[in-house]
């Protein structure tokens, strides 16, 4: 079975978002756990809390089908180590939110490496792959050392896949094979396939075939037993462009076709499917038409 929804609004307070949430008829959804653009936040106090489990029970939406977002300043693999560490603290701070939510994962970007490299310099490719390795090793760090210290939390760490925009790491299935392969516990691991990440950084998943290829690729490299969520959006920019601008489903480049493979593929059974799309008034006939697409 789907579970579609949307990143919905927690302004006022968490406990909206499942609010928000079935008023789309969503059977899951995405939230911000505190401001995403500031590092402090208050702590979750018990009436939150509590006030989000009853909005959520209320909605029937299962904790599972929920897909917390972390904050956009977090970089797991900053290379400065003062900015490092305050972004391993919140991570940490996040993972924490979730538990006290009763979630069980948590979606992130992996990070950036940050390095300058001009892109005349002939080593520029070398440069570039050096710079990559090493910001991953210091990603795969950061999680394990968030994953030790919230060793008695249930929530995974869900890495995002990224359109490879300026120093993005995440773009290739193997930046997720290589994070995945040096984390300890590999049961707090999980990935997150973003259609418009996937498409832009040079997947195609337009036709029957380009789709197969890609979520092939996907399985070997990575494997699907850590898919533990999608992103489903449209492109406004072309397959490889690197650049991240989501469309509304069928606007973009990528195109109908897609979704319907995706809506019609035991891989993304039971996992929450999430719309970040650009226009949040179509949200719900977008969460409608994508149902409508599976073949009985
Ligand atoms: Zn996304
Ligand atoms: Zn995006």
């Amino acid at each position: 079975m789907k579970f579609v929804g949307a990143h919905v609004s927690a302004s006022g307070g968490v406990f909206n978002a499942p609010l928000n949430a079935k008023a789309l008829n969503a059977k899951a959804f995405a939230l911000f756990t505190k401001n995403q653009k500031r590092w402090e936040a208050k702590p979750l106090d018990t009436k939150t809390i509590d006030l989000f489990k009853k909005n959520l029970e209320d909605s029937g939406i299962l904790p599972k089908h929920i897909l917390p977002h972390d904050s956009y300043l977090i970089n797991l693999g900053h290379p400065e180590e003062e900015k490092l560490i305050k972004s391993r603290d919140a991570f940490i701070d996040e993972l924490q939110r979730c538990h006290q939510l009763g979630l069980d994962r948590l979606n992130f970007h992996p990070g950036s490496h940050l390095v300058k490299i001009a892109k005349k310099d002939p080593e520029y490719a070398l440069k570039i792959a050096k710079a990559e390795d090493i910001s991953l090793l210091v990603v795969a760090e950061s999680m394990n050392r968030a994953i030790e210290s919230t060793k008695d939390l249930n929530v995974k760490l869900v890495i995002e896949n990224t359109a490879g925009q300026g120093t993005n790491l995440g773009y290739k299935f193997e930046h997720l094979a290589q994070i995945i392969d040096r984390i300890e516990d590999k049961s707090r691991v999980g990935v997150c396939l973003d259609t418009c990440h996937t498409f832009t950084s040079g997947y195609d998943l337009r036709i029957r075939k380009a789709y197969d290829k890609t979520m092939h690729s996907f399985d070997t490299i990575v494997g699907s037993e850590y898919l533990m969520g999608m992103h489903i959006n449209d492109s406004k920019v072309k397959l490889g462009s690197r650049v991240d601008r989501h469309h509304s489903l069928g606007e973009g480049e990528i195109g109908w076709d897609a979704f319907r493979f995706i809506m019609n593929d035991d891989r993304m059974d039971d996992i929450p499917l999430i719309l970040e799309t650009i226009d949040d008034s179509i949200w719900k006939k977008e969460i409608e038409n994508l149902y409508k697409l599976i073949v009985y």
